[in-house]
């Protein structure tokens, strides 16, 4: 059963990028992705400028952390105790806030070195993938893995296909489709980056056949280029990369197995973007675009810089304070709830959704199972949540990974059909962690 989660994006859509001004303070934290956490290379009282690099690790998995303003660091601490939860409130990890305070002085740091078009056939893609690392880019799409790591499959796997995913199929979000009609010929500029280093596979954009303006403009800059647009009706599950790959090319990654083992790669608009801001301008990843929605009445598109505390957006657009019951970060389905609006946007924030207090339709209160079997039919990947659910609430993980519980990629539509109110997907992937 394909469960049709329902967009609401009409309004959002349509709305042009606005550049935000840049936070008085940043709020810089060391985890916003998948893998190692950075260790901050400054210090309190140090002066740092824009684009400084701040954080780095020696560890393979990791994607460093950049000043988005000139200024002076005034604390490092815990991050955890002012951030976020998870939408299901698992327990989460984002290592130190770096704060800096804004000097106005706009100073900027050139480390990154940038090149031409007319240069990339000439450079390494040793060159280039170190200098997408060094640029902090990650999966902007939600799964915050480092892109130079996915852009080194191992030798032993061609890449055949390098796939777009511009389906965006988060409730509220629209910060990609505003960046495929906006940034068309820069996401272009990425896809030639990319491209080259996997070796010229076959590029394959992956777009919801209902984001109009941007189909049209996608085909309108992208044709001649021998790029195959495949502009369809994806469901919310399909947003998934292997889902997605489901979809386009009627096979399954097996489980445990990553999507490269397939000949293919899948990479979010937003993370192409930054990677040819990274390669053509020299900017590391200092700014991303997020939908600013939910019961307000204004949404916006913002290109804001990463460590602008949310509370700031609310400030500078004047927003009531008072009727709001919760904020969250990331995605209506998928994302976090923060816990304080002094949380910043971080590489990974492709939405911020307002819920009002006055609007608040409270979940469905928890009852027991009744057997409808529901979640098993919905369950995009076939597993079985109410089975995983009661072999965890048994604490028998052998039983709930028997059930491959580890495959589950946390969409939350188990929980949303659940009749009985049961947090099934919560619970699963709490037993992941
Ligand atoms: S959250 Fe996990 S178990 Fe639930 S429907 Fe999604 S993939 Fe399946
Ligand atoms: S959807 Fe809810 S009530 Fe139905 S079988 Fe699954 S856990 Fe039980």
């Amino acid at each position: 059963m394909t469960v049709k989660i329902k967009e609401r994006k009409e309004k959002e859509r349509k709305v042009p990028i606005e550049v935000f001004p840049d936070p008085k303070t940043a709020v810089i934290l060391t985890l916003q992705h998948s893998g190692a956490k950075n260790t901050p290379l400054v210090s309190v009282g140090d002066k740092v400028s824009i684009g400084q690099k701040i954080g780095n690790s020696d560890k393979k998995v990791n994607a460093p952390i950049h000043s988005p303003i000139s200024g002076e660091v005034k604390q490092i601490s815990n991050a955890n105790s002012l951030c976020y939860e998870d939408v299901c409130t698992l327990p989460a990890d984002f290592g130190e806030a770096i704060i800096i305070e804004n000097d106005g002085k706009k100073r900027k740091d050139k480390s990154l070195v940038s090149i031409s078009e007319s240069e990339l056939e000439s450079i390494s893609n040793d060159i280039l993938i170190g200098r997408i690392r060094e640029a902090g880019i990650i999966g902007m799409g939600g799964a915050g893995f480092p892109t130079h790591i996915k852009l080194s499959p191992p030798s032993a796997y061609p890449i055949k296909f390098l796939v777009v995913n511009a389906c965006e199929s988060e409730v509220f979000d629209t910060s990609d489709e505003r960046l495929l009609i906006e940034k068309t010929t820069n996401i272009l500029k990425g896809v030639k980056v990319m491209r080259k280093i996997l070796g010229s596979p076959e590029v394959i954009i992956a777009v919801k056949e209902n984001k109009f303006e941007a189909v049209e403009r996608v085909k309108e800059v992208f044709s001649g280029e021998q790029i195959r647009i495949e502009a369809r009706s994806f469901s919310y599950a399909q947003g998934d990369a292997s889902l997605l790959q489901k979809a386009l090319f009627g096979w399954e990654v097996p489980a445990g197995k990553r999507s490269y083992t397939m000949g293919v790669v899948v990479h979010n608009v937003a993370t192409i973007n930054a990677v040819a801001n990274a390669i053509f301008k020299g900017e590391p990843l200092i700014s991303r675009v997020t939908t600013f929605t939910g019961d307000i009445d204004e949404p916006k598109n913002l290109l804001v810089k990463i460590g602008t505390p949310i509370g700031s957006i609310f400030d500078h657009y004047k927003i009531n304070q008072g009727d709001i019951r919760k904020v969250v970060s990331g995605g209506a389905m998928m994302g976090n709830t923060i816990t304080s609006l002094g949380a910043p946007v971080t590489k990974k924030t492709s939405s911020i959704i307002v819920y009002y207090k006055s609007n608040y339709k409270l979940g469905k209160k928890k009852t027991a199972c009744i057997r409808c079997s529901k979640c098993i039919s919905a369950c995009p990947l076939n597993l079985h949540p109410v089975l995983i659910y009661e072999a965890l609430e048994k604490e028998d993980l052998k039983s709930a990974k028997r059930l491959n519980s580890e495959d589950c990629f946390g969409c939350r539509i188990c929980s949303y059909v659940c009749p009985s109110g049961i947090p099934l997907a919560h619970t699963i992937l709490s037993g992941n962690l």
